[in-house]
């Protein structure tokens, strides 16, 4: 028995972490489990990670992505961070590379800080000595400045993306299939071919920039390294977690 208010007190419990989720909900999935294995690894036993998680419909998300409707779509997210945030949530992380165009929009609205998934990506390639690196993910993720820019502009990555063709192949896998549900061994096949295309150009490594795609291809089918953003951004955020805990 406890004979101290010293002894009474609760062990200073890890951070509570927010998943603003459901682009898509495969992937959310993804981050619950990663999350809880790592605490698990890491403190051992029956432990397992504070999680608070908020799930969209991504219906409406693909829709106002589609109609270029941003305003709305970062209005729904600062709308979740803040729900995350009035149940206690401390560590924030918004479950999508696409929907990092709003990242910074979104904190400043919401008034808080994101664990950002392009800067965790960014630092694990600086820890495996990549310099130019391949980007698959959305169309908006491929193709416009908020991801390649910041990977440039703030970590002097150079950074590839596929061709017209292979950028439309891996957005429809990625909408048509991955975000539904449906996991294709030739749709495998064929964006193994797109990466093999980027590692001809010069690409050391891979970036699986969306969510969902470690649910298709993974380390073993690829002769590159492999920058898997969903597991980088979990992890990254179970570290944040646990930093008050292990200090
Ligand atoms: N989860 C995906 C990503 O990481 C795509 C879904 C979305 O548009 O948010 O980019």
């Amino acid at each position: 028995m406890a004979d101290s208010a010293t002894d009474d007190r609760a062990p200073d419990p890890m951070a509570i972490i927010g998943l603003l989720g459901g682009m898509s909900w495969e992937s959310s999935a993804s981050y619950y489990q990663i999350i809880n294995r790592e605490v698990r690894a890491r403190l051992g036993g029956q432990h397992s990670a504070r999680v608070l998680l908020y799930s969209l419909d991504f219906a409406l998300i693909a829709e106002l992505q589609r109609d270029g409707r941003w305003d709305e779509a970062s209005l729904l997210l600062v709308d979740g961070v803040r729900r995350l945030v009035r149940g206690g949530a401390e560590v924030l992380l918004l479950c999508t590379n696409t929907m990092h165009k709003l990242a910074d929009v979104v904190a400043r609205a919401a008034g808080v800080s994101l664990l950002n998934i392009i800067d965790v990506t960014a630092a694990a390639a600086a820890r495996q000595g990549l310099e130019c690196v391949g980007l698959l993910g959305t169309r908006y993720t491929m193709e416009e400045d908020f991801y390649r820019g910041r990977l440039c502009a703030r970590h002097g990555l150079t950074v590839l993306v596929p061709d017209e063709r292979g950028r439309q192949l891996v957005d429809d896998v990625i909408y048509r299939e991955l975000c539904q549900g449906v996991i294709s061994p030739q749709s495998k096949q064929r964006i193994e071919e797109v990466i093999f295309e980027l590692g001809r150009r010069g690409a050391e490594g891979v970036i699986l920039g969306c969510t969902e795609l470690p649910l298709l291809i993974g380390p073993a089918d690829i002769p590159l390294p492999i920058l898997d953003t969903t597991r980088l951004h979990a992890l990254a955020a179970v570290e944040a977690a646990l930093a008050r805990t292990l200090s």
